[in-house]
């Protein structure tokens, strides 16, 4: 027989065994050790349940005797026996996995009772209370252990409480108690085949193989799979001596945290009901009391809590989630854990706790989970009110909005412009609907992924955004959407959620984010403790503004081709592109220009003092012109009406160059520095707006420093003929304005090829940015626009792929041509700056890798500004 230790009495663990206890019976035993009134118990390990399932669905040997062992020991400790009818005693059984699994078995109550026993209650404790047990015992036990629904349990009770008209249990008398256990008997009979079992210790080995086997049931498969736990760790089993709390007055059961989840505040927050077992706080029958009236209804028993509370916060040195039961005027504690929280709470406790002197800074930091501060920076649902979620699509862009339904970008500027609240609902957005995304409160598209354009734009410009919604079907004619049978017209309400994906009918209450001292305060330590720099990508002066206000370093991206997109510049761009000639070309350029320089100078005196990179002119040129199909649709339209010959010639010729400009694989096309090559004019024209706005500003007297991006190099020619037309254009604006100014020029990693060459693209340049969102791209061969619609979603499900990595970084793939590339490029230039500016700039996992490999700096959108802050300085934490 194996001598290995598969049971622990709460007495022999400690805290730090989650992984062999579980979370609640590590706690228990912690609990126990430090002297706090916990019923005794004992702890089946994980390890029993891995070995359980290695052994096909069998105990391991030696389990049993050592279960039966400890079990002499609680009835030594109580004083009473299993299955004594005179003194029985009665335990409970959890299941307790290494983290928190709320998927699996409920817990059985009350185990130990039969119909022998039950009598020995009686006598104790008075019949009717143990009739209640017992009939308790036989529907936990049914449902869980047995699996035959509660419903069915749930009907026989009704039907005794409609004979006697009465609403509550407590009111059926000890008669039908008795009538319902019996019913309850023959219902289990009938569905198992075979009668209740009456040994208690075959009830208790039998709930043991029920916990166990709901480790895999779906709802645990299901919930480990959202949650990303292993599917290893197995589940301990907790079996600890009742108590109860529902004897009489004196008795009770409760539930309080140390501080308030919500917000954070030191004080207990908490609920109890007198004359109750655990189960009725829960299912909500009777409305339980705040915690605080305890203290009028119980003052000794609640000074005593109030003690036990402080004992184990300093203890655990964080917030706590007690269970407790009085019995007889008697305090005891259930359970401990890590009491969950809001954004805002965790903020809060983690700061209050350094002042209070019970974790240090470092600590603080850990304990604020970056992703979750997204809740702090956006509008949000009032969590108080009652929404009516009519679909479900990925959460994009957080924060959340109300306004009418608009289904054309046009329509939203218009709309929007005239003060109306619109959300742009669309099937996906191109860069022709910014006008319209800006407009609006929000976006929500039926298709499209994390990274489409909808949602990198949206995140850009910090509005709510819901895109992938395919359960809502649009209908742009009849300007409407549908969700299965439910209408949305063109201007009805709907509100989005960015942060959770819910499409909601009607408009909601919204309620502001809020930096609050000690957020502010948690970030200052944050930016003390981190070495990586944080910056953000912003097109504007207001964004670069917000991203300023938020904590950034500099701008690690401006996109300028937003700018070319307002309805003042497009006909002037697309006079630009289908120019036949050079001048005519260059007439376009010339119109361009002072607006070009406009923004630039805006963006650059918003951060002044501060680095900002400037990429030239990157997405393939047919994004600026209008869509093919809808050309050819309006020319017909004009032929058939015997329109206006000069615009139907106008269009015909226009649908001809928007046909040659077309593309296949406009992605891998005409794009990036491939049009500075062939369309020098351009970045000539961009370069110039750049230093004028520099030489303007510097002759203000502000300092400013921009650093001028090429995109999409893949060989180090590429970059050397661009710079020296940007250094040429630079020295003219020098000359003609007679201003001195600092620039730098580098360039986009976003081709695998420039990764690897990267010691002679170093060459020539002065810094070095990674474009993440193209370099995955790039690296998988996985189209940024199509595969997150299409097919990623199965590669994460079937594990082929962890994540979504245009999401999180491949750190084994992209990361290890990024992790080259570093060290190539420094070869060269061992002062090479180098920072990322895809959409990985602004998640946390990402953040620590660009931390490891030694990157400069992160770039993200202004409102992830903070989470990044905050997940660079754990990165620091974690690895030095
Ligand atoms: C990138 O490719 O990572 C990047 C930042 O550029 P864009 O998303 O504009 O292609
Ligand atoms: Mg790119």
């Amino acid at each position: 027989m194996s001598n290995k230790k598969y049971v622990y009495l709460f007495e022999e663990g400690r805290a730090d065994m989650k992984n062999l206890l579980g979370g609640k019976g590590a706690n228990l035993a912690e609990m126990t050790n430090i002297g706090l009134p916990v019923p005794p118990g004992m702890i089946i390990t994980t390890e029993a349940c891995k070995e359980f399932y290695l052994g096909g669905r069998q105990f391991p040997p030696g389990m049993e005797e050592q279960v039966r062992e400890k079990m002499r020991v609680l009835e030594e400790k109580t004083g009473r026996r299993f299955g004594d009818p005179a003194n029985p005693l009665l335990v409970s059984v959890r299941s307790g996995a290494p983290v928190s699994m709320p998927g699996m078995m409920d817990t059985v109550l009350n185990l130990g009772l039969n119909d022998q026993t039950v009598e020995g209650l009686g006598r104790a404790a008075g019949r009717r209370f143990a009739f209640d047990c017992y009939r308790r015992f036989l529907n936990m036990f049914g449902d869980v252990v047995l699996g035959i629904e509660h419903a069915r349990f749930e009907r026989i009770l009704e039907k005794y409480k409609e004979r006697r008209g009465v609403n509550l249990d407590q009111e059926l008398p000890v008669e039908d108690l008795e009538q319902v256990a019996a019913e309850y008997k023959a219902l289990i009979e009938r569905e198992t085949g075979r009668p209740f079992p009456q040994d208690p210790v075959e009830q208790l080995f039998m709930a043991i193989y029920a916990v166990f086997s709901s480790w895999n049931n779906d709802r645990a498969i299901v919930y480990r799979r959202i949650n990303k736990i292993p599917d290893d760790l197995g589940t301990a089993v907790n079996i600890q001596v009742m108590v109860f709390g529902n004897l009489g007055d004196d008795c009770g059961t409760g539930v309080a945290f140390t501080r308030d989840p919500a917000t954070g505040a030191r004080q207990l927050y908490g609920e109890y009901l007198i004359n109750a077992q655990g189960e009725d706080v829960v299912a909500g029958i009777r409305t339980p009391r705040p915690i605080s009236d305890l203290e009028v209804e119980m003052p000794a028993v609640y000074q005593q809590f109030v003690s036990i509370c402080e004992q184990l916060e300093k203890h655990y040195r964080n917030m706590q989630d007690i269970e407790f039961t009085i019995e007889r005027g008697k305090l005891y504690i259930l359970q401990t854990r890590t009491g969950k929280r809001t954004a805002q709470a965790a903020v809060k406790i983690a700061v209050d706790m350094v002042h209070e002197g019970l974790i240090s800074k470092e600590e603080a930091i850990m304990r604020v989970e970056p992703a979750q501060l997204d809740q702090l920076l956006h509008r949000r649902i009032d969590p108080r009110s009652r929404v009516e979620v009519i679909a479900r699509g990925l959460p994009a862009s957080p924060g959340a909005a109300s306004g009418k339904v608009v289904f054309d970008a046009d329509e939203a500027e218009i709309l929007g412009n005239q003060g109306e609240k619109v959300i742009l609902v669309r099937t996906e957005t191109t860069p022709d609907d910014i006008h319209g995304i800006v407009a609006s409160q929000g976006v929500l598209t039926s298709r499209g992924g994390m990274t489409s354009h909808a949602a990198v734009v949206a995140r850009g410009m910090g509005k709510p955004c819901v895109c992938g919604c395919e359960a809502i079907r649009i209908d742009y004619e009849a300007g409407e959407f549908r969700v299965n049978d439910l209408v949305i017209k063109k201007g009805d309400v709907i509100s989005i959620d960015g942060s959770t994906g819910q499409v909601i009918l009607g408009e909601v209450p919204l309620i502001d984010p809020e930096l609050s001292p000690e957020f502010l305060e948690l970030l200052q330590w944050a930016d003390e403790i981190r070495t990586l720099g944080v910056r953000a990508n912003a097109d504007t002066p207001e964004d670069a503004a917000r991203a300023r206000a938020f904590g950034a370093e500099g701008i690690g991206l401006t996109r300028t081709e937003h700018m070319f997109m307002a309805p003042d510049r497009l006909p002037i761009v697309q006079e630009m592109i289908l120019a036949t000639s050079t001048r005519e070309r260059q007439a376009a350029l010339d119109k361009l220009l002072p607006m070009q320089q406009g923004d630039f100078y805006g963006i650059l005196k918003a951060m002044e003092g501060l680095p900002v990179t400037i990429r030239l002119l990157d997405p393939p040129l047919h994004e600026f012109l209008p869509n093919a199909e809808e050309l050819a649709v309006e020319i017909t339209r004009l032929r058939l009406t015997g329109g206006n010959d000069e615009e139907l010639q106008k269009k015909e010729e226009l649908l001809k160059k928007v046909r040659v400009l077309a593309e296949f694989n406009p992605m891998l096309g005409h794009r990036g520095c491939r049009l500075g090559i062939t369309f020098p004019e351009v970045y000539a024209m961009q370069a110039r707006a750049i230093f004028q706005a520099t030489a303007q500003l510097v002759k203000e007297g502000l300092r400013v420093f921009p650093e001028v991006e090429i995109p999409l190099v893949g060989d180090v020619k590429e970059l050397a003929l661009l710079r020296q037309l940007v250094n040429e254009v630079a020295e003219q604006v020098r000359k003609e304005t007679g201003v001195n100014f600092e620039y730098s020029v580098g360039t986009m990693i976003e081709i695998p090829r420039a990764a690897l060459l990267a010691d002679e693209i170093a060459r020539e340049a002065d810094f070095f940015s990674f474009g993440t969102n193209d370099l995955t791209q790039t690296t998988f061969g996985f189209s940024r626009d199509d595969a997150e619609g299409k097919f990623l979603h199965e590669y994460v499900e079937k594990k082929i792929l962890p994540e979504n990595p245009f999401i999180v970084l491949d750190q084994a793939g992209v990361g290890k041509l990024m992790k080259i590339c570093v060290d190539l490029g420094r070869q060269t230039k061992p002062d090479l700056v180098i920072g990322i500016c895809g959409e990985h700039g602004g998640e946390p996992s990402s953040i620590e890798f660009c931390h490891r490999i030694g990157l400069n700096y992160v770039s993200c959108s202004p409102f992830r500004v903070p989470i990044a802050r905050l997940a660079a300085a754990q990165a620091r934490i974690k690895n030095g």
